[in-house]
């Protein structure tokens, strides 16, 4: 039977049908320190001022100002140093006029002075018992007042950041050692097919190595989900509903699978599906990558994704990453497209594709894009390492001229060697 495009869902119809099932409710509370990555399922608020204290941002001389009024290069204050104040130390004495504190970075203002005078604006005299000040300093100047920053019950972090180095940092210097965010979404990997042999293993004629569950779990967790592996499933329907029942029972949130969802002799995959759950779609109007199934395994929501191990990837990204940052508790679970100018024509097939290209920034600053030298057949992989950008063809597009603009998914750092590419 022929098949019309009009028989195959728009990759925005199924990525919509699938992230609909999806919604983040669980939450847990962690250490701040094993956070990064996480979303904050909870604001954080301060619980306390910071600075906690007034502290010098220079090394130099706490005074007070009005001492300093007539203070000049040609004639400076003469101020009698009362004591020292290192970074950690509680000052000891109170700064009346006519005296001046040695205060180091980060220490304590003492009472009774009201700035600091950077140790560049000053000479020390008879062995360090005096200074002289060279200029006026305004009242406050270089010095971080309580509070500075941010105040107690200020909101930190929204809920729905993303915790980065910086977050956790902040987290620390106050003290907050517990945050709320969203659990890890635990998924469920299934490779099927009898030709499959596991990495590491000898090869044998016929055989290939199941390279799909290295990719995709790597991808998962890289994503930030728990990936609880389910094996090598053989093309029946036994070993097939076996090894699905296997993730059932590992409470997973989804199931994945790789290959046999379409319409080979023995693709099993999706009969077993359909017998025990639903099948609501398995194709996609999309190369590479067409054979993807949706639905659910005994009440647990599956994504069936093809078995070349270049659709596997690119259906990962564009079906499966944005249900594991939806779990996580992201508020756009939807990956970054840029714009850029197309320095190669192409062909397409009308399908709407994602082909591998190599993006670069000119020297004008414009997002460039070229498709890989090798091959785009979807077996390559090789030619998927070679790339740095998933180049989108529209769909019913089916050539693009030289210097037509483009939107393109980055997979790895933009390059920026605009001469390379000519
Ligand atoms: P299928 O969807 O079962 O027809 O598989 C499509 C193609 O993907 C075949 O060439 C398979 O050998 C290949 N393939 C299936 N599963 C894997 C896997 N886990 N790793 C690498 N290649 C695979
Ligand atoms: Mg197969």
């Amino acid at each position: 039977m022929m098949e019309k495009m009009s028989d195959l869902l728009s990759v925005e119809q199924a990525r919509q049908t699938i992230l609909k099932s999806f919604i983040a409710v669980k939450t847990e509370i962690i250490p701040s320190i094993n956070s990064l990555g996480r979303i904050l399922a909870e604001p954080v608020i301060a619980p306390q001022d910071f600075p906690t204290f007034a502290n010098s941002s220079m090394d130099g001389f706490a005074v007070i100002s009005s001492d300093l009024q007539c203070a000049t290069l040609s004639q400076p204050v003469q101020l009698e140093i009362i004591e020292e104040i290192p970074a950690g130390v509680v000052p000891q004495k109170i700064v009346r006029p006519g005296q001046a504190a040695r205060i180091m970075t980060g220490a304590m203002v003492p009472q009774g002075a009201d700035c600091v005078i950077p140790v560049e604006l000053t000479l020390e005299l008879d062995g360090g018992s005096q200074v002289l000040c060279n200029e006026f300093v305004q009242p406050g100047q270089f010095v971080r007042p309580i509070g500075l920053d941010f105040h107690q019950g200020n909101q930190l972090i929204p809920a729905g950041t993303q915790m980065k180095p910086h977050h956790l940092g902040l987290l620390a210097s106050v003290n907050v050692t517990h945050i709320q965010v969203f659990c890890k979404p635990k998924i469920a990997l299934l490779a099927t097919g009898n030709e499959l042999i596991s990495a590491g293993t000898s090869q044998s004629p016929g055989k290939i190595i199941d390279s799909n569950s290295i990719m995709l779990a790597s991808f998962l967790e890289q994503a930030g989900a728990i990936v609880v592996h389910l094996g090598i499933a053989l093309d029946t329907l036994e070993d097939v509903q076996s090894k699905l029942e296997d993730g059932v029972n590992a409470d997973v949130d989804l199931i994945i699978s790789s290959a046999g969802v379409s319409v080979g002799k023995f693709d099993f995959v999706r009969t077993v599906i359909a017998q025990q759950g639903k099948i609501d779609f398995w194709r996609v109007n999309i190369r590479p990558g067409k054979p993807l199934a949706f639905g659910n395994f005994q009440g647990i929501p599956y994504i069936g994704l093809p078995g070349n191990p270049v659709s596997s990837f690119v259906t990962c990204l564009l079906f499966v990453l944005p249900v594991i940052k939806t779990l996580m508790g992201f508020g756009n679970p939807l990956e970054t497209r840029l714009s850029a100018r197309l320095l190669s024509p192409l062909e397409s097939d009308g399908r709407e594709s994602y082909l591998r290209g190599i993006a670069s920034l000119s020297s004008s600053g414009e997002i460039q894009v070229h498709l890989i030298d090798s091959h785009q057949g979807s077996g390559n992989l090789s030619g998927l390492v070679g790339s740095n950008a998933l180049l989108i063809v529209p769909s019913g597009v089916k050539s693009l001229p030289f210097g037509a603009q483009v939107k393109i998914i980055l997979i790895d750092e933009l390059r920026n060697e605009s001469s390379e590419i000519f």
